[in-house]
């Protein structure tokens, strides 16, 4: 773990993550302080269960996106061989041999193990060691969007007047009609938080979907993209191991803090043939 890496390398990674985090809060207090007092003002366990599902999603964002950002990825300090193997590129930036399947970030200006892409809202490269926490944030933030998105039904149209094409385009685009002087500016609050909420769901579903496809084939989006398809190592169960670790199930739902230990050190990657060799040699 290395805290200097939550250090924003520039101004819209700042801005990604400063958005994930105040969206996350401002979702959680407008939930408990506005929505549930609205839903369930008798029955007080209900309210409860609500709170407490409410703080593990919480909870489970933000603890991914701790060990997402602050987890060491890059080549730097690694011992690397001073000939290049095959599939082992020279880095004129790092002045040094990358192993396969590893990539130089201009952003975070570093050879990243196994790269997949840098992400805007955790500033910060997904790579092999740090995949796991990106997959529980995705999966998080799509299942508290989508909480969130159907608790804040039984809000925002009231709050809005009642259901109408007028409350709808209200709800779409609330900074406008509150310009206008349409609705007030708690309204126009709440209905950019529930739009807020909304985006989430549908933005965490579907780069789950695509990662989850990735990860069922072993690929990163470079390799997608170039057809290279030599790392998948068959099984779709297996490949998932190779991403997230041996107890991927316990990791994934419960939290991030779940040990579930990856099969390779991030330089070395088998292909199909290589690891079944492998495996019936340890056998
Ligand atoms: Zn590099
Ligand atoms: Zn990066």
């Amino acid at each position: 773990m290395k805290l200097a890496k939550l250090k924003p390398k520039n101004v819209s990674d700042a801005i990604g993550t400063l958005f994930l985090v105040l969206a996350v809060g401002s979702t959680f207090i407008f939930e408990v302080q506005m929505v549930l007092p609205r839903i369930h003002t008798i029955d007080a366990t209900v309210n409860y269960f609500h709170i407490s599902a409410g703080i593990f999603i919480v909870f489970n964002i933000m603890s991914n996106l701790w060990c997402l950002m602050t987890t060491e990825n890059s080549t730097a300090g690694l011992m690397m061989p001073s000939v290049l193997k095959p599939n082992w590129r020279f880095c004129m930036v790092c002045e040094g041999n990358s192993p396969p399947r590893s990539y130089h970030c201009q952003i975070c200006d570093e050879c990243v193990l196994k790269r997949d892409h840098h992400c805007v809202f955790s500033g910060c490269c997904i790579g092999y060691k740090n995949f796991r926490f990106y997959y529980g944030l995705l999966l998080y933030v799509g299942i508290g969007g989508f909480y969130a998105t159907v608790l804040n039904q039984f809000f925002v149209w009231e709050a809005l007047g009642g259901f109408s094409w007028i409350t709808v385009a209200n709800h779409l685009l609330p900074f406008p009609f509150w310009l206008f002087g349409r609705i007030s500016f708690p309204v126009m609050v709440y209905t950019f938080i529930s739009i807020v909420d909304l985006c989430g769901f549908l933005f965490g579903v579907s780069l789950l979907y695509y990662h989850s496809m990735l990860m069922i084939n072993n690929q990163t989006t470079y390799e997608k993209n170039k057809g290279i398809t030599q790392y998948s190592l068959g099984h779709w169960k297996t490949n998932v191991v190779e991403n997230l670790g041996s107890n991927w199930v316990a990791a994934i739902l419960l939290s991030p803090l779940v040990s579930s230990p990856l099969p390779r050190n991030g330089i070395d990657f088998p292909t199909i043939k290589e690891n079944s060799l492998n495996s019936s040699k340890s056998k």
